[in-house]
């Protein structure tokens, strides 16, 4: 079979738009044969993720890190709520975002803005900035996410506040001792030089990094990426983040660019296997 695949979506359970229901058919719909759900932080979508012929649905799951005041984010790949290691990572990691969104309202509200720091009790296992981003749209400071993120919730903006720390080969050892398989998400956004770039890969793969997500829109170009993640023998990964929101791409978008997807892919899968349901 040959293999188009979408290794990198996000659902209602953190701060995408489609509920994980509605994910496989969306897929299906889009022409993809391999997906992967891969929410910030959570994992309570994957059993919501209806099962459909000829699909198949990767658990995953992206964690953030950090290194020197940068953000990194992690994917996973194969995960399930049985991993002990993994599940109470996440609840300490909800509990943060739970302190920090109601961080960034107090902020905001310090700024001027006519918020209370309760205002997104309740709305998603894992809060986020989207989540601030779209309160911010529905009360009319801004006219969408972008704007949200330019005015107020980038870093140095009035409403950011960081992630806790976290360094990228612990999370990367952590998900390795669960079995789990760890992807480096969208390298650009990283913002770092490429010889950087290579040095730190060289130590996260020490640590256990097994693959590189090259086809992200954040990568454009992809072959220098492609060429780095040949050279380092790591898996080649590719998504389109979908959040299922204008900000974001489609479901599927990156798979024209992705050129080598059917054996990428069947590496992938060969990698995960272990984790899937026979
Ligand atoms: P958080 O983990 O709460 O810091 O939120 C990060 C999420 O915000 C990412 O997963 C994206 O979905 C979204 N995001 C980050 N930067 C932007 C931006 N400039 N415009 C729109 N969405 C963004
Ligand atoms: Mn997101
Ligand atoms: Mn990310
Ligand atoms: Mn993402």
């Amino acid at each position: 079979m040959k293999l188009t695949p979408d290794l990198h979506l996000h659902t209602t359970c953190s701060d995408g738009l489609l509920a994980p229901e509605q994910i496989v058919p969306r897929a299906q719909s889009r022409g993809l044969n391999l997906i992967a759900v891969t929410d910030h932080d959570t994992l309570s979508g994957l059993e919501r993720v209806t099962a459909m012929p000829g699909i198949t649905v990767v658990p995953g799951v992206e964690l953030s890190a950090s290194h020197a005041g940068r953000e990194v984010h992690i994917l996973g790949y194969g995960v399930s709520p049985e991993k002990t290691g993994l599940k109470h990572y996440l609840v300490a990691l909800r509990a943060e975002r739970r302190e920090r969104a109601a961080r960034m309202l107090t902020l905001l509200q310090k700024a001027g803005l006519m918020l209370s720091p309760d205002e997104l009790d309740g709305i998603s296992l894992a809060p986020g900035r989207m989540h601030v981003a779209r309160l911010l749209i529905q009360k009319g400071y801004v006219k969408d996410t972008h704007e949200a993120f330019d005015r107020w919730l980038s870093k140095g903006k009035p409403g950011f506040v960081s992630h806790r720390p976290r360094v990228p080969s612990e999370v990367i050892r952590m998900l390795r001792a669960d079995g789990i398989v760890p992807v480096l998400a969208h390298p650009a956004r990283i913002k770092l030089d490429f010889l950087e770039l290579e040095a730190l890969l060289t130590v996260w793969q020490d640590a256990g990094l097994q693959g590189l997500e090259v086809y992200h829109r954040a990568n454009e170009p992809f072959e220098r990426y492609d060429r780095m993640a040949k050279s380092h023998g790591l898996l080649i990964t590719g998504g389109s983040d979908f959040h299922g929101d204008p900000s974001h791409p489609d479901m599927g978008d990156l798979v024209a660019a992705w050129s080598n997807r059917d054996e990428d892919g069947h590496r992938f899968l060969e990698a995960v296997s272990h984790t899937l349901p026979q």
